[in-house]
């Protein structure tokens, strides 16, 4: 929590009574800010492709973004074309065969 200290850091005294205020009367729900911040980050494309590092336009309607993961590990990956997607879920699926394949070893 090092860049939250330093957001603290950063606000005059007066903002961190305020602040203090608000979280007392519970005007200001942080969890529920943050939650929003969350989805607003879910929802924008990366700005590179994850499989080729092409920066991405993203006006172009032939981007993707895919999002995975349990609700409190979220990842997300954008890629700039089909074929981008399809390599990286091609590696996905040889992983998870992988992984497969150490458990019954075990
Ligand atoms: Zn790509």
């Amino acid at each position: 929590m090092y860049r939250f200290t330093k957001f603290l850091g950063s606000l005059e005294h007066y903002e961190l009574v305020r602040l203090k205020q608000e979280l007392e009367k519970g005007t200001l729900n942080v969890a529920k800010s943050i939650q929003e911040k969350i989805k607003e980050h879910e929802k924008k494309h990366a700005s590179y492709c994850t499989t080729c590092s092409n920066t991405l336009d993203h006006y172009n309607s032939n981007n993707y973004t895919i999002i995975f993961g349990p609700e409190d590990f979220r990842k997300k990956a954008s890629f700039c074309g089909l074929d981008c997607l399809e390599y990286f879920l091609i590696k996905i699926k040889q992983i998870k065969k992988g992984e497969k394949n150490a458990e019954k070893i075990e």
